[in-house]
């Protein structure tokens, strides 16, 4: 089969479309032909290099397909069954884990990062990583939703405690992790202000129920915030952006404030005053990946109506150098789809 690898670090050159043999499953496994694939800015890490990346690598966390062969020990699936892959590995076993926290796993990992992903043709995913997608998902919708799902549900519902009527505010409408944000915050019924970097994304950014949209290119975020919600600020920042945003993050956060981190795709530096953290009473919160239950509590939104996942486009298995450069120049509006 055909599969997406790397075996050096560096730049999209590093990417190459090996011919490797079809894994072979264990007992609590199934064989998925994949249909499709996800890219997220992960990949890009991977690509150029983070630590502990075993080489090679298949790349790719997100993934979509049908199920070939189950094994033996499998029950609850069969063959012909459309599945999409949940991409956080954990080992079951440990307190978090009985917990229901996988993510905080003592051996957390993810597919694409420490061991092969999703960008092959057939993958043998655990049938604990297995959901069956929803008659009204598409395999690019259905690869395009589990990552930044369970990502932004945890960080806004898990960490943050999102109440209802809230002022949430989303850095960068058209990320994977954004786009998903700002639905789950419109879901829980709360008044959402995001950014875009581009005239071209205000349209997408309005259609997700976004009530305030600022260019953080040509408008003052600060002095826009405070005059929206009357000088109070927001109660909650979901951010994924790092040194760029910090500040500005701070500054529009109100009193009781939740600020909640993903990502730090800017930078890791970054400054607070201890003075302003505990006289506005206001909490800043780590986050990375999601519980398993985050997934089907999104599944669930989802087959409500209430979030969506959103494809921008695809590219075929041979373009993948492409697709990455896509990727890094920001070109996306919702998320990038590999189709082997
Ligand atoms: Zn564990």
């Amino acid at each position: 089969m055909k599969a997406v690898r790397i075996h050096e670090h560096g730049g999209p050159e590093v990417l190459r479309i090996d011919e490797i043999s079809i894994p072979q499953i264990s007992k609590t496994e199934c064989l998925i032909e994949i249909k499709a694939a996800a890219l997220n800015h992960l990949d890009i890490w991977v690509r150029r290099g983070i630590p502990g990346v075993p080489l090679p690598m298949i790349m790719g966390s997100d993934g979509a397909g049908i199920i070939k062969i189950v094994g033996a020990e499998v029950d609850n699936f069969k063959v012909g069954d459309k599945v999409l892959i949940q991409p956080l590995t954990f080992c079951g076993k440990c307190r978090w884990c009985y917990d229901k926290k996988e993510n905080f796993c003592e051996q957390w990992g993810i597919f694409g990062e420490n061991q092969d992903g999703t960008q092959c043709e057939y993958m043998a995913v655990d049938s604990a990583h297995l959901r069956i997608i929803p008659d009204a998902m598409s395999f690019d919708e259905a690869a395009a939703f589990p990552l930044v799902a369970e990502t932004a549900y945890t960080m806004l519902v898990e960490r943050a405690k999102i109440q209802q009527g809230e002022i949430v505010f989303v850095w960068g409408a058209s990320s994977g992790v954004g786009s998903m944000a700002i639905q789950i915050a419109k879901a829980f019924g709360c008044t959402v202000i995001t950014t875009i970097g581009d005239e071209k994304k205000r349209k997408f950014a309005e259609e997700l129920g976004s009530d305030l949209i600022l260019n953080y290119n040509t408008e003052d975020i600060a002095n826009q915030v405070r005059d929206y919600t009357n000088g109070n600020g927001v109660d909650i920042v979901a951010e994924h952006v790092g040194t760029k945003t910090w500040a500005t993050s701070l500054r529009i956060l109100g009193k009781g404030g939740r600020i909640v981190t993903c990502g730090a795709t800017t930078g890791a530096e970054a400054k607070f005053d201890i003075r302003h953290l505990f006289s506005k009473q206001q909490t800043i919160l780590g986050s990375t990946m999601g519980s398993v239950d985050s997934l089907d509590k999104m599944l669930e939104l989802f087959k409500q109506g209430k979030v969506k996942p959103v494809v921008d486009r695809s590219f075929t298995m041979t373009e993948i150098q492409d697709a990455h450069v896509y990727l890094e120049n920001n070109y996306q509006i919702g998320k990038v789809i590999l189709i082997p």
